[in-house]
């Protein structure tokens, strides 16, 4: 509802706030309760409370206003990284029902963490079972559960084999997203 939204308030001039950046179809201004000095939200001007409601054109140019945001921010306070991200629905965090990006600059030793580090909720079934289902393959059967319906066909000779092919290629992916997060980890280790 724009007419009770704090944030189309702020866009209207309503209610005060920092205003660090304007265009035509964007404000940004600096956040009431700061995680780090020059936190930053980029609110579009139209009333969308969640991104993908935002029209194309819109969320094109969303990303010049957040790459303008944090020109303004570098030049102003000279942070040494930033963390860009928003907050979607109410388990992603989000309290204020109009999208805005939170841009974050950072500090040598602020004591923060990645974006990756707000939730640590690891997957029960392994990488390439998720990847399947979010890339249209459908569910799996779940493992261990015991599927018993006499009308089924016994798989022919030829079906067994192509079975047995997929396995295969699904070990190997397997073990190829294994030693992919191995070197993450090594990799991580170095850098971190
Ligand atoms: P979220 O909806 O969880 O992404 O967070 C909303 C953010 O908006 C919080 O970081 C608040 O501190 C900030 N906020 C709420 N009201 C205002 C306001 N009037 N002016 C500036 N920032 C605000
Ligand atoms: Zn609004």
């Amino acid at each position: 509802m724009p007419g009770e939204c704090p944030f189309c308030k702020i866009v209207r001039g309503e209610e005060d706030s920092e205003r660090v950046y304007e265009s035509d179809d964007f404000l940004a201004i600096l956040d009431i309760n700061p995680s780090t000095p020059g936190h930053t939200l980029v609110i579009p001007k139209e009333h969308v409370a969640t991104f993908p409601e935002l029209s194309a054109e819109t969320t094109g140019a969303l990303f010049d206003a957040v790459q303008e945001v944090m020109k303004r921010l570098e030049g102003g306070l000279e942070p040494d990284g930033f963390n860009v991200g928003w907050n979607h629905g109410k388990a992603g965090g989000q309290a204020v029902p109009h999208l805005h990006l939170h841009v974050l600059p950072r500090f040598e030793g602020d004591k923060g963490g990645p974006v990756q580090a707000v939730v640590r909720n690891e997957p029960e079934e392994d990488i390439s079972t998720v990847a399947r289902r979010i890339s249209g393959g459908g569910s799996p059967p779940k493992q261990g559960l015991e599927v018993s319906d006499p009308s089924a066909e016994v798989p022919s000779e030829e079906e067994e084999c192509e079975e047995e092919e997929e396995d295969e290629e699904e070990d190997e992916e397997d073990q190829i997203n294994k030693s992919a997060r191995e070197k993450w980890k090594e990799m991580k280790k170095g850098r971190y």
